[in-house]
């Protein structure tokens, strides 16, 4: 019988497992793929999420965020306007291929127990909990992302036109800028990247960058797709090398946060998933695992039934992350509007550097 089982080693499940086993838990972390792997994602590293690895990471492992590409500055292409912003303090930009690794690593040498490959497929009971007849524990934290077989919608009438697609390229001297470049039906990030543990030259690693959009299916359903769709980002590609293979993620459904699933705590994706365009997915991730595992230690040491502990998940989860989400959403529908009505709103804004450092703040 385990303390807890983590379901999925994304940051959300990493976090809680690191978490809970500072305090001593016995931890068992389930992970349907193997590390390190790419995944899609923009990469972008906000301040926050720095703040949070460096109080999880040891500091052995903190070289990868301090030799991170540091993003100062964002560049929003819309139509044929670019609004500036600084980033202050600056976000870092941190391969997932990376980040994911590193904190996998972290638990296990916290003696976090971790089994690749291992997909679980339905929880049994609703404390003591069982995993396919093998594994037992007293609480389960769900951090299995976006769109698991665990959470997909038993009636599937969530229907969504969205996907995500991703690729890192060769670009001689990128800017130290996240550049997003807006058009209908979706959107592309562009930013240098770092990748530490694959064994590239110096200069290939300082010339990689991370492409990243979100798109309406109906618009696009390949990166070339994508890249065709905005002049600027057109011309800028032509130079691009390819570096891997674009990988792809679907569906992209936003619903509103679901913390708990009976007495099971979700984390992460998993309990809700916010538009990747805020770049806040991996701070989610990091704050909602940890607050899983921390909202659990009441219950661990047997003062809290495990139905009172999952209530005060609940509770905290709503009034520190939910506000996250409402914001999000508004400023989304401001780039999603029809074209006519887009223009002269980004006419405001190029006049207005306040309103564009406000967005910028807003969403990154
Ligand atoms: C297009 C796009 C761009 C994005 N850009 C950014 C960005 O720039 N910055 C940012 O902060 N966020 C970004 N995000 C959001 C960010 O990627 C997510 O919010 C973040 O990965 C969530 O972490 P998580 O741990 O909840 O889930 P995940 O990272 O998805 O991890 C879940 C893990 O669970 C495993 N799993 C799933 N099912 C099972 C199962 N049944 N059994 C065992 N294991 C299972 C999966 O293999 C996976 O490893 C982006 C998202 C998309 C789609």
């Amino acid at each position: 019988m385990y303390d807890l089982i983590i379901i999925g080693a994304g940051p959300a499940g990493t976090s809680a497992a690191i978490t809970s086993a500072v305090a001593g838990a016995r931890v068992l972390l389930l992970e349907r793929g193997i590390l390190p792997r790419h995944k899609v994602c923009g990469e972008f590293v906000s301040p926050e999420s720095l703040g949070l690895l460096l109080s999880l990471l040891p500091a052995v492992s903190t070289k990868l965020l301090h030799e991170a590409p540091h993003i100062s500055a964002a560049r929003l292409f819309v139509d044929d306007r670019v609004l500036n912003s600084a980033i202050n303090p600056p976000a870092a930009s941190i391969a997932r291929f990376d980040l994911d690794a590193t904190l996998w690593k972290a638990a296990q040498n916290l003696g976090v127990e971790t089994r690749p490959q291992t997909t679980v497929q339905s929880i049994s009971n609703n404390g003591p909990f069982q995993i396919a007849g093998t594994f037992q524990a007293r609480a389960i934290i769900d951090a299995s992302g976006r769109w698991s077989n665990l959470n997909a919608s038993p009636n599937g009438k969530q229907r969504s036109n969205w996907l995500g697609l991703k690729a890192h390229f060769a670009e001689s001297s990128p800017p130290p800028s996240v550049d997003l470049y807006f058009f209908d039906g979706g959107y592309c990030g562009v930013q240098p990247v770092a990748l530490t543990s694959e064994n590239h030259s110096d200069k290939t690693s300082r010339d990689r960058i991370n492409v990243c959009a979100m798109v309406r299916a109906d618009v696009a359903s390949t990166l070339p797709e994508v890249l065709s769709r905005h002049a600027s980002l057109s011309r800028r590609s032509k130079e691009w090398r390819s570096l891997t293979t674009p990988i792809t993620t679907s569906p992209l459904i936003f619903r509103h946060p679901q913390p708990l699933r009976g007495n099971i705590l979700l984390a992460g994706d998993a309990a809700g998933f916010i538009d990747p365009f805020v770049g806040d997915g991996i701070s989610l991730a990091l704050r909602s695992g940890t607050l899983a595992a921390q909202s659990l230690f009441p219950f661990l040491k047997e003062k809290l039934e495990l139905e009172k502990t999952a209530a005060s998940y609940r509770t905290q989860y709503e009034t520190q992350l939910l506000p996250v989400f409402k914001s999000s959403s508004k400023v989304r529908r401001l780039f999603t509007l029809p074209r006519i009505m887009r223009v002269p709103l980004m006419l405001l804004f190029q006049n207005g550097p306040a309103l564009t450092q406000y967005l910028v703040r807003k969403t990154r």
